[in-house]
């Protein structure tokens, strides 16, 4: 990290340092604006940190939110090159448990017309070829999307922040909170709790799921809500390789993709067992550069902001799941953890612009990953250094 002195004035001012803030800081740099980007932490630490690195367009339905998670596969595809992180193509695989939901994928393949989401249907000894680990009692088929991506993201927005810092064009204050942002005239004041003040024509508020610092009559009358998940890393004793991440079936009832799907075939695919719903789980697995599983997740749903707290009934129903749908899986946990994002309720995205340069944009739920980059590159290509909506 450079150990710059800071201007007082820039051209944009980014607040939070996730994907969505390290993007918006990313494309203002690139554009040439004298960019300032503030962290609460030494890095990210919350949402994008805690996350599956997953990069996935085959959730996204077709449409504006397809078109964000294809464009965001270029966007790391270019940076994993340039930052020396590693970008795994092992693609997703969508289970089938029942007949009627391998019928449904099959389906899915068939009628698949998007040549940039490519998808293969596998019959059940076809899955359970392609991956030693899978149970054959369990499956009875898979839907296998190539083109998603993983990351680690952690090591991904350190060395991301660290490249961007290093550059003349933006800066990168660690560390520090914004206190607040007030509008004065052509600029926007902000100050941080360090006392410091600083002076930019366009302030991006990128807090995650921190509502409360910056705005909070603004985010309290709209439709936020807070979402808590639960993720464990499992200890892989015998080495074994999953070869792509896979997705329990009950990621067929949960993600808009598959739920247009099922709108589109004029099936409703059964809800999984109600423990399973009520605790929000969705099976995924993942292996991280050390072979370790990396299993989640659930979703807690609040108004108030949650607490970090890890429920014992949570992780157990998530490795009782995990058993089902792996064959003699061997393991220890390692390390559990929860995140928590925001998510708008009716349109996906909370982006708002306050005196025409404060914009505010957080909610984006599940699929900040996934969409956050070309979220962000869509945003700046529209910035002109004047005041303006984007
Ligand atoms: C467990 C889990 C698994 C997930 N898996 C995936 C996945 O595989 N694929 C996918 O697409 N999405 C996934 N998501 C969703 C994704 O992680 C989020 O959508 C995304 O990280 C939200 O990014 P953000 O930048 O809005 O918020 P955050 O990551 O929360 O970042 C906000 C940042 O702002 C900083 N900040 C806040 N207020 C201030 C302030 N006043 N001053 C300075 N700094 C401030 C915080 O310190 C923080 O670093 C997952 C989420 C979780 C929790």
């Amino acid at each position: 990290m450079s150990t710059q002195t800071y201007s007082s004035e820039y051209d944009v001012i980014v607040i939070g340092g996730g994907v969505l803030g390290a993007f918006h800081a990313y494309f203002a740099m690139r554009q040439g604006f004298k960019t300032l980007l503030i962290e609460r932490n030494v890095f990210p630490q919350q949402a994008s940190a805690r996350n599956f690195g997953l990069i996935i367009p085959s959730a996204m339905p077709a449409g504006r939110w397809r078109d964000r998670a294809i464009a965001s596969c270029e966007i790391y595809s270019e940076l994993s090159e340039l930052l020396g992180v590693p970008l795994q193509r092992m693609g997703t695989q969508y289970l089938a448990h029942t007949e009627a939901e391998a019928d449904f994928l099959r389906q899915m393949a068939l009628s698949s017309e998007d040549s940039l989401c490519p998808v293969e249907f596998y019959t059940a000894e076809e899955t359970i070829r392609s991956s030693c680990c899978l149970n054959p009692e369990f499956c009875q088929g898979s839907l296998f999307f190539p083109q998603d991506l993983q990351l680690d993201p952690d090591q991904f927005f350190r060395a991301l922040i660290n490249w961007i810092a290093c550059t003349s064009d933006c800066d990168y204050l660690p560390n520090t909170t914004a206190i607040s942002v007030e509008s004065q005239g052509s600029h926007n004041r902000v100050k941080t709790s360090s006392g410091r003040e600083f002076q930019a024509y366009h302030v991006f508020v990128c807090s995650g799921a921190d509502l409360q610092t910056l705005f909070p009559d603004v985010y309290s009358t709209r439709n936020l809500q807070y979402c808590k998940l639960q993720m464990l890393k499992l200890s892989n004793p015998e080495n074994r390789t999953l070869g792509t991440s896979i997705a329990s079936p009950i990621a067929l009832t949960r993600y808009p993709a598959f739920l247009n799907a099922q709108f589109l075939q004029g099936v409703s695919l059964p809800a999984p067992d109600p423990v399973l719903e009520e605790l929000g789980i969705q099976i995924w697995i993942t292996q991280n550069q050390n072979n370790e599983f990396i299993l989640g997740d659930s979703h807690a749903y609040s108004t108030d902001p949650p607490t970090e707290f890890l429920s014992a009934e949570v992780e157990a129903q998530m490795i009782n799941y995990a058993r089902k749908m792996f064959v003699k899986l061997d393991f220890q946990v390692l390390d559990r953890w929860c995140g928590i994002y925001t998510e708008e309720q009716s349109t996906g995205l909370f982006q708002q612009t306050l005196d025409e340069s404060i914009h505010l944009i957080t909610g984006i739920g599940s699929k900040g990953m996934t969409t956050g980059p070309g979220l962000a590159r869509e945003n700046l290509s529209q910035l002109s250094l004047s005041k303006s909506r984007i």
